[in-house]
């Protein structure tokens, strides 16, 4: 059985898509695949196509109980509320020690270890727990999703500016797709037992390449504002974030500029068997919607 959590999720469905079309192709067993997800509603479609589904919500130890059984493999797709994810994976990985998984693969953050920003410690926190438990591991350490910048394209085509605080830091994104196809094929191939991936995109971009895509593909003149980290924060509070999820992502930006989120080892595109995603066609997606 392969168990994929968060599977209500962004990511989480992408996985669940990808192991469906290999049941459907014939590569994997039908009645292979569990989604532990903490609201069943959501997920009915997902049983609906022959997905089990396990209840629990990370908050909630006693949940995650027979969560898990002996010699599955687990996919563990890092939760959404930061600031609490240490004990919530704390209790994922005891779940999993104690149902005697086979595999625990953990989405963690590009560069694992040396990634040295706020919104990386709670994944190195997990990494090393993971590590304590003594579990056959897989450490997919994902670098930024496009979507990231592309989900959200209307204030810069509203303004004619992206705002970054970046400077002339470079982003190797990658399509959430990617990542959950490389998520795939570790649970489903054999031969990934210990391994940690830096997983990025084979392109890294700067957020002045990024502003003139945009502005090319919408037609539209947009360029790239380098803020200071302070006129940053005031503009993203400026624009109703709350102050800590600001700083957070003001601390991000500081980290693209120092090149953490720049590497491009090509582990992603070796696993999934195919070049990554550009940004530009991410762009053009998101535009298509508009
Ligand atoms: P989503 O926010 O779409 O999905 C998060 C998933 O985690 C959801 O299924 C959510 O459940 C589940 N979850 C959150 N808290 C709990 C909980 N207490 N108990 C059980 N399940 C929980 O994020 P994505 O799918 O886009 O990304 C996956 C993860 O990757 C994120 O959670 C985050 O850790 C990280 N991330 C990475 C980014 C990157 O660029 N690499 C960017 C943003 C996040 P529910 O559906 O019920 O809400």
């Amino acid at each position: 059985m392969i168990v994929v959590t968060g599977a209500t999720g962004h990511l989480g469905r992408l996985v669940i898509e990808e192991l469906l079309a290999k049941v459907a192709a014939g590569e994997l067993p039908a009645g292979q695949i569990a989604a532990v997800v903490r609201d069943r509603a959501k997920a009915a479609d997902l049983a609906a196509r022959g997905v089990e589904l396990r209840i629990a919500d990370y908050s909630d130890p006693q949940s995650l109980t027979g969560a898990f059984r002996a010699g599955e493999r687990v996919l563990l797709i890092s939760g959404s509320e930061v600031g609490q994810r240490v004990p919530q994976h704390q209790a994922v990985i005891d779940a999993a020690k104690e149902a005697g998984v086979a595999l625990l693969a953990y989405t963690g953050i590009l560069g694992g270890p040396n990634a040295d920003f706020e919104l990386a410690a709670e994944h190195k926190v997990t990494e090393q727990a993971i590590l304590d438990a003594g579990l056959t591991h897989v450490f997919l350490r994902n670098g930024w999703y496009n979507e990231n910048y592309t989900e959200r394209l209307a204030p810069a085509l509203d303004h004619g500016t992206v705002v970054s605080s970046a400077g002339n830091g470079r982003v190797a994104s990658a399509a959430r797709a990617d990542y959950a196809a490389a998520a795939v094929t570790v649970l489903t191939e054999d031969g990934h037992a210990g391994a940690a991936y830096e997983l990025s995109g084979d392109v890294a971009w700067s957020f002045d390449e990024y502003a003139a895509e945009v502005a090319a593909q919408s037609g539209k003149a947009i360029t790239h504002s380098v803020v200071t980290a302070a006129q940053h924060q005031e503009i993203l509070t400026g624009a109703g974030l709350p102050e800590p999820f600001a700083a957070l992502l003001t601390d991000v930006d500081a980290a693209i500029a120092r090149g953490l989120l720049a590497g491009t080892s090509g582990d992603l595109s070796r696993l999934i068997g195919r070049p990554t995603t550009p940004i530009d066609q991410s762009i053009a997606a998101a535009l298509a919607l508009r």
